[in-house]
């Protein structure tokens, strides 16, 4: 027997899928073998020992990763879980809450208070531009009676990747001499985007386990400030499992929890904490940094002559470091991320509030997303393989794009 000669063994296209696949979606991301092996353990005893120990130990980095030395309440739930946490513990029914929203998770935080009998005001930027310092300011100056009790807004909203600049939101709040408490939403950013909370004088930041946390979805986190906890201190929307009070302050393990621990989660969450710890955050912001930029110049290049190829969000600054929304025109989004899935290992984000799934348009939006544990072969694999739909689909792209990406990563 002599080896073939044939350039490949007689498969009509063998399967370019298999290996590890890489959820490029923007939540759940790609969890670190080092957080699932911390998992994989026996059910631990939840009244001494180990489990009780390590969260104890553990507080103090849940505080630092916001960039807080205040208050943490934690919960067993989502993201919006984390909405409806924040808005029991700070309002009462009738009270006004002023939201901006620049996508549709800004709108998700304005129907759930509302739900909750909050009154709210929504400033609505829509998915492509970023908050309006100057209208917030003067909404907030034409509230003499001071009736504003908070403004609620998204770091990053996920759908529309606009990131919020939060510390010209205080600025403007500051100007207005209005003493609404500074709410955000940070779901997507935390331990992505550069965060601080206690410098940049937010009262509340929400976050949830399974974005740049790196954790599987189920834990979700209140973070809020002595000004929010007097603030909130009578709020009549307070029931017994959300009260943020015994689980900021336990006296009893289980009063962090109102119940039994996710047990599992905080084994995977306390080794996440360490490898954020270990990189540094000022590490970990530019790596996300970076790996965006790579994203963003692949765009830039598909779309130099094809229009309907672009980012969402025009102006860098205003570019979530987590996560990118952009356009390629219908259907071929859809045609592309199902492409990518199928036939190379790599699923792509949905393009999601930015036209109804109902509406042919809908298949013109994707995300792509470089959020938690992702490095520099995993972005640039991902935007390869993105190229390699678009050469098989034939969607016509400009030429360039993966050296424009390699050029970032060269230059760090
Ligand atoms: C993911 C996300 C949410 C919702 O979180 P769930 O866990 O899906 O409930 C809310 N806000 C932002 C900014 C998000 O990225």
């Amino acid at each position: 027997m002599t080896q073939s000669n044939s350039p490949r063994p007689n498969v009509s296209r063998p399967d370019l899928s298999r290996g590890r696949s890489y959820l490029a979606i923007p939540g759940p991301s790609v969890m670190p073998d080092r957080v699932l092996n911390a998992m994989h353990r026996a059910a631990p005893n939840i009244y001494a020992g180990d489990l009780t120990e390590m969260v104890a130990a553990m507080w103090p980095d849940l505080r630092a990763v916001a960039g807080t030395t205040q208050h943490v309440a934690a919960y067993i739930g989502n993201g919006h879980a984390g909405w409806e946490a924040a808005n029991a513990n700070l309002f009462s029914r009738g009270d006004l809450v002023l939201v901006l929203s620049t996508g549709r998770f800004g709108i998700g935080w304005a129907e759930s208070a509302r739900a909750m009998g909050v009154e709210v005001e929504l400033m609505d930027f829509g998915t492509q531009a970023p908050v309006d310092m100057g209208r917030v300011e003067a909404r907030l100056r034409q509230d003499r009676e001071g009736r504003i009790k908070a403004v609620l807004t998204t770091h990053v909203d996920t759908s529309s990747s606009i990131r919020t600049d939060i510390p010209a939101l205080r600025a403007a709040m500051d100007a207005a001499r209005h003493p609404a408490l500074l709410c955000v939403d940070c779901i997507a950013s935390l331990g992505c985007d550069e965060y601080h909370m206690d410098a940049w004088g937010i009262d509340l930041t929400v976050a949830a386990s399974q974005k740049g946390l790196m954790t599987p979805p189920g834990m979700c986190f209140v973070w809020f400030s002595e000004k929010a906890r007097e603030a909130g201190a009578k709020s009549d929307l307070r029931t017994p499992y959300w009260d943020w009070r015994k689980r900021a302050e336990p006296e009893e393990f289980w009063q962090y929890w109102a119940g039994t621990a996710p047990t599992h989660h905080l084994f995977g969450l306390r080794e996440a904490l360490s490898m954020l710890h270990e990189e540094g955050m000022a590490n970990v912001w530019a790596r996300h940094e970076v790996l965006a930029r790579t994203v963003w110049a692949a765009f830039d290049a598909w779309g130099a002559g094809h229009p309907r190829i672009g980012l969402n969000v025009a102006d860098p600054i205003y570019r979530s470091r987590a996560v990118t929304a952009a356009r390629l025109g219908a259907p071929d989004a859809t045609r592309l991320r199902e492409w990518t899935e199928r036939e190379a290992g790599v699923t792509l984000g949905i393009g999601l509030g930015m036209a109804l799934p109902s509406d042919p348009a809908w298949h013109g939006f994707l995300r792509v997303a470089h959020m938690g544990h992702v490095n520099a072969h995993m972005t640039l694999g991902a935007l390869a393989v993105m190229e390699a739909g678009m050469i098989a689909l034939n969607i016509p792209h400009g030429p360039g794009a993966l050296d424009a990406a390699a050029k970032i990563i060269a230059a760090g």
